[in-house]
């Protein structure tokens, strides 16, 4: 029997059914029934019902009112939902859990949208930080930035002369000029190996690429215990529930950060379920038996809580670092933009196709799913031409290849992607906040394609839309958006946070975005028939929102919040009500 406490806002009341002379042939009753709601169930049908009945952590009848009143006993816990809306619990398929909670420990994240923004950050830091100590500028991207580009030394110098600071964006740093002195990077004579100078006339550094463990000796990374960022982690899945969120991919594990979920596990602590991507840099067949031996495990080991996922390799760079891999070459514009040099640079091609065929047939005939990293249209043809070539040999289908970003969808590879069961996962905060640089870097018809959810969804491939969360703990402001309901507003809408749109065909109707966040991401762990929908023995996760998310305008979308957020039938999470 579950034990819990009903939200105040909530109008509680317990059914008795009488006993009658059947009762011993009766099944047990619910533990918990959820009555006069709109619960959107994402089954096949996209079927709409009124109640649904819990048992033992699991779903065990959906239908109206009645029919499911008549599953209660004394002990059944009855909540009326007054009409809200409830979802399945969201499947949040792309975040770095583990990252963020490290991240939470050293320093704030935040969002830093100009020149001015970055130097009030720095004035702040300067009162709180003893003198000499450095500042480091929170990962604030250029594509964002509306300067659209790195602030410049007298600009950082305005803000401080007292610590050496340092920006980083596009894989560039800039420097005040007490970092340049303390560095000796201000001497046009001194060579750094590893470090390229770009520098004014009179020879005074701008810019700096390179050369990130020789910067890394004057300012190293804080360390952190293991303790506090468990304790940390355990935060942000709890930040993650208060958003409807009971379901995660970390997407990007080491076996040591894989060892906190192991310990989370353990202890029974864990409050979003977790699929594991274990991340290599594999470079053959060979590398990726040695690896998956040493783990121990393979895709689909563990159990509901914490499940063994893909392998993962990074195939590409992206479009904040100026190295996303393209059919095309950058051209001028580009060029500038990330202030590279030659025209004809396509980006970075981690692999030649070669490698991947080697390691992708190794993982497959292992019995790993296998994902990679890769923004870029170039990129996604190398991995489907390899992909191609172990499908030829031992059909891949089964397997769900994952697809991480591929922001740049094109008619023959979504086609070629379909074809061979290929999955996509993408994410919804980068149209949001990078695709007005797209339109006036890259051109508008190449925003009309990023993060293309439409385009991969009419194409028939499996596409889940998430954040990428990887530093911050503002829902909306972090380092990617969080919120799903600010993912579902793009999905639906379309419009970013200018308001503009491109590739309005891109849009996807309100179901077809929730099924991006619930179905489809239990689908790409195979995880379909145990989550991502409301249905009878599937697990009872869900989360009961605070407006109705099939008719509240389309501009508020990203407002919804949840009001009680429901993890294996019992509430994980409710509003404070006021
Ligand atoms: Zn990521």
């Amino acid at each position: 029997m579950t034990n819990i406490r009903l939200p105040i806002a909530f109008v509680a009341f317990v059914f008795t059914v009488s006993a009658n002379a059947d009762d011993q042939a009766k099944p047990r009753p619910a533990d918990t029934i959820l009555l006069a709601g709109k619960i959107l169930t994402v089954d096949a049908r996209d079927s709409v019902v009124q109640a649904l009945a819990i048992r033992d952590g699991r779903i065990i009848a959906v239908g109206n009112n009645s029919d499911i009143k008549k599953l209660a006993g004394d002990k059944t816990l009855s909540i009326s939902l007054d009409g809200k809306t409830v979802i399945p619990g969201i499947v949040a398929t792309h975040c770095h859990a583990v990252g963020v909670a490290r991240g939470s420990l050293v320093r704030r994240h935040a969002e830093l949208l100009s020149i001015a923004d970055i130097q009030k950050w720095i004035r702040r830091q300067v009162k709180q930080l003893p003198a000499g100590r450095w500042i480091e500028v929170p990962r604030s991207d250029i594509t964002r930035l509306k300067e659209r580009r790195h602030p410049t030394p007298a600009e950082l110098d305005a803000a401080c002369t007292t610590h050496p600071v340092i920006f980083t964006a596009a894989r560039k740093s800039v420097l005040n000029s007490l970092g340049f002195k303390i560095t000796g990077i201000d001497d046009a004579k001194k060579t750094i190996p590893g470090l390229r100078v770009i520098r004014d006339d009179a020879g005074n550094p701008l810019l700096i690429s390179g050369g990130g463990s020789y910067l890394r000796k004057f300012h190293p990374r804080a360390e952190v215990g293991e303790a506090e960022t468990l304790a940390a982690l355990k935060m942000v899945h709890r930040r993650y529930n208060q958003l409807g969120i009971t379901s995660i991919f970390e997407r990007a594990l080491s076996t040591d950060q894989f060892a906190f979920y192991k310990k989370l596990r353990a202890a029974n602590e864990m409050t979003v379920r977790t699929t594991a991507t274990f991340r290599s840099s594999f470079r053959s067949g060979e590398a990726v038996e040695a690896y998956t031996k040493k783990l121990g495990m393979k895709t689909g080991d563990g159990d509901d809580w914490l499940r063994v996922g893909p392998l993962k390799i990074t195939v590409d760079g992206g479009i904040h670092w100026g190295n996303t891999y393209l059919r095309e070459a950058y051209g001028k514009k580009r060029i500038d933009f990330y202030v590279h040099d030659d025209p004809e640079y396509r980006g970075s091609l981690n692999y030649s196709v070669e490698q991947m065929t080697d390691v992708f047939r190794a993982g497959h005939a292992l019995g790993w799913q296998m994902c990679c990293h890769v923004t870029g249209d170039g990129g996604v043809d190398a991995v489907l031409d390899a992909l191609d070539s172990v499908d030829r040999e031992t059909p891949l289908k089964a397997r769900r290849f994952t697809l991480v970003h591929a922001y740049f969808p094109a008619r023959d590879s979504i086609a070629r992607a379909a074809k061979l069961g290929v999955c996509v996962d993408t994410q919804a905060p980068l149209y949001y906040k990078d695709s007005d640089a797209m339109a006036d870097f890259y051109g508008e018809d190449w925003a009309s394609r990023f993060i293309g959810i439409g385009d991969w969804l009419r194409g028939g491939v499996p596409t889940a839309i998430n954040g990428d969360h990887m530093m911050g703990l503002d829902p909306d402001t972090s380092m990617n958006a969080y919120n799903p309901f600010l993912w579902l507003q793009v999905a639906v809408t379309r419009k970013n946070r200018s308001g503009r749109v491109y590739g309005p065909h891109q849009k996807v109707s309100r179901l077809q975005a929730l099924r991006c966040i619930t179905a489809n991401g239990a689908y790409l762990a195979f995880d379909e028939e145990r989550k991502g929908s409301l249905q009878p023995g599937r697990l009872a996760d869900l989360a009961v929102l605070d407006r109705d998310y099939l008719t509240c305008p389309e501009d508020e979308i990203r407002r919804i919040k949840p009001v009680l957020t429901m993890l294996d039938g019992k509430v994980i999470y409710r509003a404070k009500t006021k």
